[in-house]
């Protein structure tokens, strides 16, 4: 079975409501046609503004980067899955590194989100990754696994096979410095390994595995040909519609 190719931008918290509906409307005009699917992962505040903004437009989809682990209830100032399903996102950026580090998301906590996503309908782009101490103890392919065994690999493999990998490796986040080709295809291969030891060989070959960290229009082509490499998840260079449809143009 092909793969899903797949090329997510994590907008963060960048853009005012005016200057993301521009972002948007640039990338619905400035996309190719192609099997690529590509997502805007916007702030909360601007998911039903850019939702109209891209409906109708071939292969263009939406996501928020974050969701309440709960249905509803008294969390003043949080969202919850159903309420961003209502809103029209389809997909939501889960356990991205900056969630872990600046809001204490740890592995319980993020099991819930991709289960309460999966109850609405939503699809995770589960976000994984080391830090720089741990790729040079050399121990992260272990830490990748502990946080897909803590957030993910209880979900049965009909829920498991609708959502989205993505390898971070954090110290590429923001920084400027990409993962190798050769990096990349190391940890992603590792990654369909522990699926398929999960899950069987189907379920792992069915499944998209993203990187993300530093990727911009200069290195994605290379990046994305790593046969285990399945597209990207984008941050800064999402920000600018001409380098992320170039992005998208990398496979
Ligand atoms: C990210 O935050 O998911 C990311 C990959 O950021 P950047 O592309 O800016 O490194």
């Amino acid at each position: 079975m092909k793969r899903q190719q797949i090329v997510a931008g994590n907008w963060k918290m960048n853009k005012d409501l005016a200057e993301g509906k521009d972002l948007a409307k640039a990338v619905a005009a400035q996309k190719s046609a192609s099997d690529v699917v590509l997502i805007l992962g916007t702030p909360f505040i601007h998911l039903s503004a850019v939702s109209e903004i891209i409906d109708g437009t071939d292969n263009l989809h939406l996501s928020a980067q974050n969701c309440h682990q709960e249905e509803s209830g008294a969390y003043t100032g949080e969202i919850s899955a159903s309420m961003l399903k209502s809103v029209g996102a389809e997909y939501v950026i889960l356990g991205h590194s900056e969630r872990r580090e600046y809001f204490g998301e740890d592995e319980a906590l993020l099991a819930k989100k991709v289960d309460i996503a999966l109850a609405h309908g939503l699809i995770p782009i589960f976000c994984c990754g080391e830090k720089l101490d741990v790729r040079e103890a050399e121990n992260h392919v272990a830490l990748v696994k502990e946080q897909l065994s803590g957030s993910v690999f209880h979900l049965s493999a009909d829920a498991f096979g609708k959502i989205v990998i993505a390898y971070e490796p954090v110290w590429a986040i923001g920084t400027g410095r990409t993962a190798s080709p050769e990096q990349a295809q190391e940890m992603h291969a590792a990654i369909r390994e522990m699926i398929s030891e999960q899950y069987g060989a189907e379920v792992a070959e069915a499944t998209s595995i993203l990187y993300g960290g530093s990727c911009k229009p200069g290195n994605a082509k290379e990046i994305f040909s790593q046969p285990d490499v399945d597209g990207g998840l984008i941050g800064g260079a999402s920000l600018k519609a001409e380098d992320f449809v170039a992005i998208a143009n990398s496979f």
